[in-house]
């Protein structure tokens, strides 16, 4: 599905004849349906993926939850040692009034989440619809980081995950201003680094509240401009078909080949799609299912010996 519309995932079944039909003093509630009116049965992964206009990303500690506490009403955990927020937090900022975004503390990206390292990696994917990421970067040069290399790893990170992703507008915020040693040209030396780069840049001090208000209003403007966020794209699978395997195929052997034949094989042979793992085992699990291979048994099929149904040749393999 590539539209928003909404559509039938499984179909209901066609109704049934009403509960006064089957219920008796002991049976109250209807555990059957008469055969025919059952509806679909599918089994469904939902992700469920968060809606937030800007995901802040960042090294652990960089103040990406004291951000979100101090322009929203969300309370992340804050905490001085890393991995402390465990779940995506969610925060509405007020801008003025009518103006407002939600923003989305994205915990832990560290490097090699995209290879599924550490807890990242789990929570990229929330970032996926984003329309805009707020990229903090610890300019303070506490824990002896140089803010350059961080900016550069996150990056790696998200192109590492998703090459479109990394394509997405950033702002790049210098956090821990207040924390600066006298003297130091960390700030600058990130500031000149990313401007070149094309990015807008902006510096707060997140604990002091120094630069929020400005930081807000630059995420407003940049989201004023942006495009809307994407629709999400699930993937239809069509339902298997269903094949009635109730009648006996007919098995023969033939210089040491094996011969498979019956319409509903036929059938069946024609609707697989053999490159496509999904289609094979459900092609397999109905031969089986259908005591196939049982019968071949019993007829004396070895491991090795050839066997062809409607042109499909394959080796016996028990
Ligand atoms: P996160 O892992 O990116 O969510 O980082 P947190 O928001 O949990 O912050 C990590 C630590 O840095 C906490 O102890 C915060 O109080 C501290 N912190 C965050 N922003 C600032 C800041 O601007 N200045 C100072 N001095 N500390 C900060
Ligand atoms: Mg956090």
């Amino acid at each position: 599905m590539s539209d928003s519309k909404p559509f039938v995932l499984a179909k209901g079944g066609r109704g049934g004849w009403g509960n006064q039909h089957f219920a008796t003093p002991t049976r109250q509630v209807p555990r059957f349906a008469k055969p025919g009116l059952e509806g679909e049965v599918r089994e469904v992964i939902l992700e469920l993926k968060l809606l937030a206009d800007v995901g802040l990303v960042g090294f652990p500690n960089v103040g990406k939850s004291t951000l979100l506490s101090v322009v929203s009403k969300a309370h992340p955990k804050i905490a001085n040692y890393h991995f402390t927020t465990l779940y995506p937090n969610l925060g509405v900022v007020y801008v003025t009034e009518g103006v407002s975004f939600v923003m989305a503390d994205i915990p832990g990206i560290i490097e090699g989440a995209s290879e599924g390292a550490g807890l990242g990696h789990d929570f990229l994917r929330h970032i996926d619809r984003c329309r805009l990421l707020v990229h903090l970067v610890d300019v303070s040069g506490s824990e002896g980081r140089d803010p350059v290399a961080d900016f550069e790893a996150i990056c790696a990170e998200l192109s590492e995950y998703s090459p479109e992703l990394a394509e997405r507008p950033q702002i790049v915020v210098a956090n821990k201003t207040d924390l600066l040693p006298e003297g130091s040209s960390l700030l600058e030396e990130l500031r000149d680094y990313v401007t070149e780069l094309g990015y807008d840049f902006y510096e707060m001090s997140a604990a002091t509240h120094q630069g929020t208000t400005e930081l807000v209003k630059a995420i407003a403007g940049k989201l004023a401009e942006l495009p809307p966020i994407r629709t999400f794209e699930a993937d239809y699978v069509a339902p298997e078909p269903v094949i009635d395997t109730s009648e006996e195929l007919e098995i023969e052997e033939c210089d040491g080949v094996w011969y498979v034949e019956g319409p509903w094989l036929k059938k069946l042979v024609a609707t697989i799609n053999f490159t496509d793992y999904e289609s094979r085992m459900y092609f397999d699990r109905t031969l089986r299912e259908a005591s196939v291979f049982d019968r071949m048994e019993a007829l004396g099929v070895q491991d090795g010996d050839a066997v062809s149904m409607y042109g499909l040749e394959f080796e016996y393999q028990s």
